[in-house]
C-alpha cells in the first residue's frame, strides 16, 4: 500500500474533512507482536497534538484499567478506526471509515493478535459489522472474518464512558480483565486453550 511505511500510514490525502481538521496523522503505538490489539474511534484534540493514541483523560483511564488487569499499557498495541481529528470531535463518518479500513486491516494482519478489543460503539459496529449494544455486550469475545482471516473481537465500553458514567467503570474493568486473560503477559492464567 503507497501510504504505509511499516505500521504506519505516512501522507494520507484520502479525506477532505479530516485532512483540514488534523494537525498530523496518528499511527498506532506498541509492540508488533502483541497480543492484544485495542481499537479506539479517531484522535481527539489531545492525541492530535501528541501524535498518538489515547493520550488525553481516554488515555489516562485506559493505561489505569490495564494496570488493574495486570498489564502495562507498553504490552499491548493501540490504534483507532481512523488516524485523522475529526473536526469538532464529531463522529468518525462511514466514508472516512471506509477510507482508513485498509490501513486498520494491514495493522491487524501484520499484529496477528489473540483478541482485537473495541473500545466503545464505533469500532465494535465497524469491525463486526452490525448494530452493537456496547454495554450489555461488553466482554463478550465473537469470532469474524476481517480481511478473510478469522479473529476473535472482544467488545468493550469506550474508557471516556466511565467519566460520563461511573456505573460503566466496572464494566469496563470486567472487559479489561477478560482481555488479560487472552496474554501471556498476566502469568499463568490465559485462556487461549479454551479456543
Ligand atoms: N478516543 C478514541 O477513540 N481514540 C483516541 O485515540 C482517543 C480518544
Amino acid at each position: 500500500m503507497e501510504q504505509m511505511d511499516g505500521l504506519d500510514v505516512v501522507g494520507c490525502e484520502r479525506c477532505d474533512d479530516l485532512c483540514r481538521s488534523r494537525s498530523r496523522i496518528v499511527n498506532g503505538v506498541g509492540p508488533a507482536d502483541a497480543d492484544l490489539l485495542f481499537v479506539g474511534e479517531a484522535p481527539g484534540a489531545n492525541e492530535d497534538e501528541q501524535g498518538e493514541p489515547f493520550v488525553g483523560r481516554s488515555g489516562d483511564v485506559l493505561d489505569d484499567g490495564l494496570r488493574d488487569a495486570g498489564l502495562d499499557r507498553g504490552d499491548v498495541r493501540i490504534t483507532n478506526c481512523v488516524r485523522c481529528r475529526p473536526p469538532d470531535n464529531r463522529d468518525p463518518r462511514t466514508g472516512e471509515l471506509a477510507n482508513c479500513r485498509d490501513y486498520l486491516e494491514t495493522e491487524i494482519d501484520r499484529i496477528n493478535p489473540e483478541v482485537v478489543v473495541t473500545l466503545g460503539k464505533v469500532p465494535a459496529e465497524h469491525l463486526l459489522g452490525r448494530d452493537v449494544a456496547v454495554t450489555g455486550e461488553a466482554g463478550d469475545v465473537f469470532d469474524v472474518a476481517i480481511a478473510g482471516q478469522p479473529r476473535r473481537v472482544l467488545v468493550s465500553v469506550h474508557p471516556a464512558a466511565t467519566l460520563y458514567d461511573p456505573s460503566q467503570k466496572e464494566t469496563f474493568e470486567a472487559a479489561l480483565t477478560t482481555a488479560a486473560e487472552f496474554t501471556d503477559a498476566q502469568s499463568g492464567q490465559s485462556r487461549l486453550g479454551e479456543f
